[in-house]
């Protein structure tokens, strides 16, 4: 991982004092809005942490429609929270509330966590994805660093995982999306700021692909939208004719169809769990100024999803 880049994609605010409580000695709110939200895993491993730390703090989810997401930040200002994670459909949201924003969360695009500016008042915007993403990669043996990758999906997080690995070293990023047009704006948007990678646009269609890809991203929504369809792109096809070793690699976490269709083929594979862990790790830290336990974290929504499929099964 190149140092600089890397750096880039997590720095955030030299200065930044976190302040846990309130001035009446009360603990600062602090969770995660999204429009679903019910689903939402953060709580467990959120909680986990600040339970490590020994700290009195309950990360909440709090269901809250677009229309109402202004209102909800206002409300947040007034009562002094510590922060917020913005999910599904928010972090665009966060993007245009926040007044000052982290490098990664410029070229994303999005906010995904937020926080109030002490200083000049107004939301402090960061994307934890970016950083959270290139976090995992050393934990699949994979490094970026002059090599070539797919990204499927055009959306939020697609642009997170460019930067990141425009950040990493990565040389050719190939961006696959149904839409190409929103491919096309991604590299138009972040083109400029990468000046060491190649970023290009394709379709679909793996014979579209850089022939010698290391790592196939699936950025795509599908696998929440269509848990029951196969992935449309067949594995065979997507790791193509080379014969070096592929890194499948599927954002949403789980038995995802992308997953699902990788691993009959016996490639080897990564789900999206690890990337939410260490990009709620970053958030913590962001808020608290305190080093966030990730294997506590992950073990606490490990035991989570155990639990529903068990649900599921019985
Ligand atoms: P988004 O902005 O809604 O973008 C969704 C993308 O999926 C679009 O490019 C869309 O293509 C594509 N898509 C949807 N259904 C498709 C289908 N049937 N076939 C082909 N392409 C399809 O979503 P996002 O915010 O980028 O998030 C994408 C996924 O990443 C979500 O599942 C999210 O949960 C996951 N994620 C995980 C983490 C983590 O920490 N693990 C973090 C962030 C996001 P079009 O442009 O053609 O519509």
């Amino acid at each position: 991982m190149t140092g600089a880049g890397a750096n880039l994609a997590t720095q955030t605010w030299p200065g930044l004092k976190p302040r846990l409580y309130r001035a009446d000695g009360s603990p600062r709110p602090v969770g995660v809005l999204g429009f679903p939200v019910k689903h939402s895993l953060s709580p467990s491993f959120q909680n986990a942490a600040f339970a490590w730390h020994q700290l009195p703090h309950r990360y909440e989810k709090w269901e809250i429609s677009p229309s109402e997401f202004a209102a909800f930040l206002e409300k947040a200002r007034r009562e002094d929270f510590l922060g917020l994670n913005l999910t599904v459909p928010h972090k665009l949201s966060g993007w245009e509330i926040s007044t000052r924003r982290t490098p990664a969360a410029e070229a994303a695009g999005a906010v995904n966590t937020l926080l109030l500016d002490e200083e000049a008042g107004g939301w402090l915007g960061h994307n934890t994805d970016v950083g959270g993403f290139l976090e995992t990669l050393p934990a699949a043996g994979y490094s970026p660093a002059g090599k070539s990758a797919v990204i499927i999906g055009a959306g939020g997080a697609a642009r997170a995982v460019v930067y990141a690995l425009a950040s990493g070293g990565a040389a050719t990023l190939n961006i696959a999306n149904r839409t190409p047009e929103r491919a096309r704006a991604i590299v138009n948007d972040l083109q400029p700021l990468l000046p060491g990678a190649v970023l290009r646009v394709s379709g679909l269609d793996p014979a579209q692909w850089p022939v010698d890809r290391s790592l196939i991203v699936n950025a795509t929504s599908q696998g929440v939208l269509e848990p029951d369809r196969p992935f449309p792109i067949p594995a065979r096809d997507m790791r193509g004719p080379n014969s070096d070793p592929v890194l499948f690699y599927d954002l949403t976490y789980g038995h995802t169809p992308f997953i699902r269709g990788v691993r009959a083929e016996d490639y080897s594979a990564l789900d999206g769990l690890l990337m939410l862990i260490y990009q709620g790790a970053l958030a913590f830290e962001t808020w608290t100024g305190l080093a966030a336990p990730r294997e506590e974290m992950l073990a606490a929504a490990r035991a989570v999803v155990a639990e529903r499929l068990k649900g599921k099964t019985s």
